[in-house]
């Protein structure tokens, strides 16, 4: 049997060519959205923008997990007064996170009698599905647009599929019927989706926005929908795009769901910044969508985040959970401490760290790691060889091997990416 050629094209596509977008200020916490820029992960929050204590709270919190772009619900006067006062209270926090207002209905309005709330927003987001109906549509539209340019703020246009616009989806569904060959319903449902955001993107320009001021989304709910919306997306035009799957659900279904779709679009350079519309628990923690975004951008090595924890699924050579505690240990340590070692020790999060359970695979993979511990399996001997640069170490014995390990990660992590008193970074001063 012949060998199967290896494939020259593993790794994802180039990124298709989109015109980059700066939201917020550079240098302040701005971040480019397309163009050749990382795809940036971004995330909305859920508590009324109106309570200024918990919309501050809750945006610090995103952003110290790693969001890059905060989005905040601004559907009434009152939420849209307290804009301003979310924005001076993240800056004396030194919160610079580019934040976006959502509108819907009576965006224009609100911008146009809160002046200050369209100061203080980074980017404006506008649903052209309930910007207004018939002859009012495009006025309120222009006049978000209006304000956009006013202010020189950018502005996503997202359509989501459940507001989409239903005069252009009438008017395409009775063309279609009328036509020799007939496409499907659904297939005319991704037609609609598109020329609204295309048509809507159009008549920005129309008014006067730089293409470099628009970014466009078409959110739907299911996998196959999404790749195939946004792959005629961006067929038929160089708009930054943003991606998600909206009402994405709750817990694992959420998370494969949005990972499925957005892998494929990722994989064909198709996707300008992320986010994973999770339904918390009740009571759960917003931030895990902006852990799910960035393990899935660190997953397909289009960026990296964190250190990785490499951990052994388990299987009946392991005597007890005590791996299972540690690999949990340890990538629950590195996520907490991350937002300091982020400043701290530049570069940490290249790291790769192993736990595995027993002498099968362990002391294998422990060496491919920066540092690795093999614990013992069933049977063999109660001692933990630790391996670090691919060499190693020492071995672990007793009852504090999770603690000695941890310690030893902390140890690995202030030599190799700590500042040297001199001010030297540790690593460079060793090469
Ligand atoms: S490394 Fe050992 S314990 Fe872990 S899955 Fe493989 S055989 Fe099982």
């Amino acid at each position: 049997m012949s060998e199967q050629p290896m494939n020259e094209h593993s790794g994802p596509a180039p990124r298709q060519g989109t015109v980059g977008v700066a939201v917020g200020k550079p240098g302040l916490g701005g971040v480019v959205v397309g163009g050749d820029a990382p795809v940036v992960v971004q995330s909305m929050t859920n508590t009324d923008t109106a309570d200024i204590e918990a919309t501050v709270a809750q945006v610090a919190a995103l952003a110290r997990a790693g969001s890059e772009i905060v989005r905040i619900t601004v559907d009434r006067d009152e939420a849209a007064a307290a804009v301003p006062h979310i924005r001076d209270r993240l800056v004396l926090r030194g919160v610079n996170v580019p934040l976006v207002g959502d509108f819907h209905y009576i965006g224009h309005k609100l911008l146009r009698e809160h002046p200050a709330c369209a100061e203080a927003l980074d980017k404006y987001r506008i649903n052209p599905g309930n910007v207004g109906f018939r002859e009012k549509r495009d006025l309120q539209f222009g006049a978000m647009i209006e304000a956009a340019l006013e202010y020189d703020k950018p502005v996503r246009i997202g359509v989501n599929w459940g507001s989409l616009d239903q005069e252009l989806l009438t008017r395409l569904m009775d063309e279609n019927a009328a036509a020799p060959a007939p496409m499907s319903a659904r297939a005319v449902m991704h037609e609609a989706i598109v020329q609204s955001a295309l048509l809507s993107a159009e008549r920005a320009e129309q008014i006067g926005m730089g293409r470099d001021r628009i970014i466009l989304s078409a959110k739907v709910s299911q996998v196959q929908d999404l790749i195939a919306v946004y792959r005629m997306l961006s067929r038929r035009g160089a708009y930054a795009l943003h991606l998600g799957l909206t009402e994405a659900g709750m817990g694992s279904k959420g998370i494969v769901a949005s990972t499925a779709g957005m892998a494929v679009l990722l994989q064909e350079g198709i996707g300008d910044t992320i986010r994973v519309s999770l339904t918390p628990e009740p009571g759960g923690d917003r931030t895990t969508e902006v852990q799910v975004a960035q393990e899935m951008l660190q997953a397909m090595g289009l960026r990296t985040f964190v250190p990785v924890v490499t951990a052994c699924p388990g299987c009946g050579r392991t005597t007890s959970t005590v791996f299972q505690e540690l690999a949990s240990d340890i990538q629950d340590f590195i996520r907490v401490e991350m937002p300091v070692w982020r400043e701290k020790y530049p570069g940490v999060e290249t790291m790769n760290v192993a736990v595995m359970g027993c002498i099968v695979n362990g002391p294998g993979e422990s060496k491919h790691a920066d540092i690795g511990i093999s614990l013992p399996g069933t049977g063999e001997t109660p001692a933990a060889p630790v391996f670090i640069d691919g060499k190693k170490a020492l071995t672990l014995r007793g009852p504090a091997i999770a603690a000695d390990f941890k310690a030893l990660v902390i140890d690995y992590i202030e030599r190799r990416f700590g500042e040297a008193p001199d001010g030297v970074r540790s690593a460079d001063a060793a090469e």
